[in-house]
């Protein structure tokens, strides 16, 4: 056996966690950019922070403009407010969004990159130090080092990545969720499910990040039924642990075939990522299963499914109804899937004819 394994970014869970052990984030510096979206000012989590900063005398300047699916706009921005406040440190709060913004932010500020050069990679390891909290349960990005922008060039979107975009610290308060709208508690739901089950059909998975994959899907797998309904405060918490777990697993293994294709569908049809994810990995799933992956099979038994068509009827609940997408685009978006990095990553790579049929079956 043989692997790597690495996990730095500290993590706090629990109710009121930024409150009790905001004291952490004078280690990170004496100014902060705050990156954010509109949203933070109603969840909680932006009053907790501010008042965590005032009491460690530690000045910020917030900057919560940034949008779903963030653009390179957005991160130049943030990187001109960064430098202009002085800011030393960044406080990444939100969604995926202002979380991956955050840290293209921390990085741009410290490494400057030309605009055609940002998906070109070889970053250097290094970035403003930086703390994550999360106001939705779906992207782990609090533990992962990766950023994902919108790359209009290649029409999809595309990560970028190095190991200081880890962040330091990580404050998982299920609390801030508490009045997600159900459509986004489900999206980010899907988001986390793919994530782990991804992570277990990539060619990058390890031993370690299979067993964090195994008991996110083991926690999703009693609440994932019940998205559509009302959520305890237990299963606001649980949600977020899952999503967590299922970040540190692609922490390790990256994410593949299922995200690699969802990009075109959120670039060319604005579909929510997380949902963008779910139409597409039941098919996939599918696929594995066909080619005898003994890694579908541990999915399915994590999430106690007796097969792919459980798997598929269970998401399908979850999703309603499913976009009209012409068939001509769909074969479109499995052409430009082809060449994707993410599928690449796959233990089992899909051919185009399956990744055709993946598209059309998801849409049927
Ligand atoms: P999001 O784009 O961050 O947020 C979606 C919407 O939910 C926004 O309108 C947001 O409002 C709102 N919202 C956030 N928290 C809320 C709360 N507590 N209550 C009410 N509304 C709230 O969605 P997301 O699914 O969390 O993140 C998706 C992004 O993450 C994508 O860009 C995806 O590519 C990326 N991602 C990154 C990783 C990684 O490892 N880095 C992994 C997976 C996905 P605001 O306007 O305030 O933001
Ligand atoms: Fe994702």
């Amino acid at each position: 056996m043989k692997f790597a394994y690495a996990m730095p970014t500290k993590v706090i869970f629990g109710r009121d966690c930024v409150k009790e052990q905001g004291a952490l984030l004078r280690t990170l510096g004496d100014s902060a950019l705050i990156v954010t979206g509109r949203s933070s000012a109603h969840n909680g989590a932006l009053r907790d922070v501010e008042e965590a900063l005032a009491a460690n005398g530690q000045d910020y300047t917030l900057f919560d403009r940034v949008t779903p699916n963030p653009a390179v706009a957005c991160v130049r921005e943030g990187v001109q407010l960064a430098k202009a406040a002085g800011a030393d440190f960044v406080i990444g709060l939100g969604g995926g969004s202002p979380m991956d913004a955050a840290k293209a932010i921390a990085t741009l500020a410290v490494q400057e990159r030309a605009d055609d050069e940002i998906f070109a990679g070889g970053y250097e390891d290094r970035a403003l130090p930086m703390a994550h909290i999360p106001t939705t349960a779906g992207t782990g990005s609090e533990v992962t080092p990766y950023a994902i922008l919108t790359n209009d060039a290649m029409q999809t979107k595309t990560s970028i990545t190095s190991y200081a975009m880890f962040p330091r610290l990580a404050f998982l308060d299920g609390k801030y969720m508490l009045f997600l709208p159900q459509e986004s508690t489900v999206n980010t739901a899907l988001d986390a499910l793919s994530h782990a089950a991804e992570g277990m059909l990539s060619r990058n998975a390890t031993p370690l990040s299979d067993l964090y994959a195994e008991e996110s899907l083991r926690i999703l797998a009693p609440i994932l039924p019940r998205l559509r309904g009302a959520l305890s405060a237990d299963d606001r918490d649980m949600l977020l642990y899952a999503s967590c777990l299922a970040g540190m697993t692609i922490a390790q293994s990256g994410t593949t075939a299922v995200h690699g294709m969802g990009y075109y569908l959120t670039y060319f049809y604005g579909i929510d990522h997380g949902r963008a994810n779910g139409l597409l990995l039941g098919e996939t799933l599918r696929l594995c299963c066909e080619k005898g992956l003994a890694q579908a099979d541990r999915i399915l038994r994590a999430l106690h499914l007796a097969d792919a068509d459980a798997f598929c009827s269970l998401l399908s609940s979850l999703l309603g109804r499913r976009e009209d997408i012409p068939r001509e685009r769909l074969l479109d978006f499995a052409g430009r899937s082809v060449s994707n990095k993410n599928i690449k990553k796959s233990i089992y790579e899909p051919t185009a004819e399956e990744l055709a049929r993946i598209f059309l079956r998801s849409f049927a």
